[in-house]
């Protein structure tokens, strides 16, 4: 069996920890570089991953971004910063001097939870979908018993389907994206209309849950947003589980909105919807999973 170094590069924070199977041997963290240049992303790397080296056979990376033949790339470049067109897989090759695999953090995570699942109920789920509604909405689709990443590295990427064309112009570009209504970032945009400037997504939510009518809208809106997500995906793509995660889908009381969202809706449209469970370990997981199936492959 391999030992892996596995890390997770989001937004806000890097992780590395050390897998053999399912196991996560040790684990470590440190805050994203704020500066988010090159040469800081790579230091940040260097430093986290330089004391396990002598420990793993190979690296496996679950990314913000798309990750474009290794090349960490962005639908919304702001989002990235100075790390838009990062060439992150041969960085890693250069640091390392072993094989690395690298895939976006949200196609790892859906595979994590499609391993969660299948491990309990083997074969029953030929098609998923694992939807993460958090800062923005991610999302990854495993079809035929497969995860699917795509030649550019974009499958998956369904927070950016469109949800209301007189809706927000979303951080990609595009008019009304899902991800521009049901986000957490875009609920505290809506929110600064009661909750002034320093609105956000937490302090919304925590309006709904006391009552306020107007957060509740708010938050309705982004659940009716995923709800009608979920349905196309699942007539398009013959969907039998939908996996919700994400600080806003895991948060108390969503999944149960979307549920009622979807309740409504013929039954066709309805596929089984559950909550995440591989939680703050789904990347680093899932990216170790589909690594060691295609080392299998080779
Ligand atoms: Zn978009």
């Amino acid at each position: 069996m391999k030992t892996w170094l596995a890390v997770d590069i989001g937004g806000t924070k890097l992780a590395v920890a050390i897998v053999r199977g399912s196991n996560i041997l040790c684990r470590e963290q440190m805050t994203t570089p704020s500066s988010q240049s090159p040469d800081a992303m790579t230091n940040a790397l260097s430093e986290l991953i330089s004391p396990f080296l002598n420990e793993v056979d190979a690296v496996a990376v679950a990314s913000t971004g798309i990750i474009d033949h290794g090349i960490l790339t962005a639908l919304n470049p702001d989002n990235l910063g100075g790390l838009n067109q990062y060439p992150l897989q041969q960085v890693l090759i250069d640091m390392t001097g072993l094989p690395v695999t690298v895939i976006n953090d949200a196609q790892a995570a859906a595979w994590a939870e499609y391993h969660a699942l299948s491990s309990s109920s083997p074969s029953l789920i030929n098609n998923m979908a694992f939807i993460t509604v958090s800062t923005g909405v991610g999302a990854g689709l495993v079809l035929d018993q497969t995860l699917q990443i795509g030649r550019r590295g974009i499958a998956g990427h369904a927070g950016h389907t469109l949800a209301d064309p007189s809706g927000p112009r979303c951080g990609c570009g595009r008019i009304g994206c899902v991800e521009s209504i049901a986000s957490g970032t875009a609920m505290g945009v809506a929110g600064r209309s009661f909750l002034g400037e320093s609105s956000d997504g937490h302090k919304v939510y925590r309006q709904h849950l006391a009552g306020n009518e107007q957060a509740s809208l708010i938050v309705q809106r982004s659940a009716l947003t995923i709800a009608n997500l979920i349905a196309d995906l699942t007539i398009s793509l013959d969907l039998d589980v939908v996996v919700l995660g994400g600080s806003v889908g895991l948060a108390q009381g969503y999944c149960d909105m979307v549920d009622t969202a979807l309740a409504a809706m013929p039954a066709i449209y309805r596929p089984k919807v559950m909550t995440a469970t591989a939680g703050n370990d789904a990347g680093l997981l899932g990216v170790v999973h589909w690594a060691e199936s295609n080392f299998e492959k080779r």
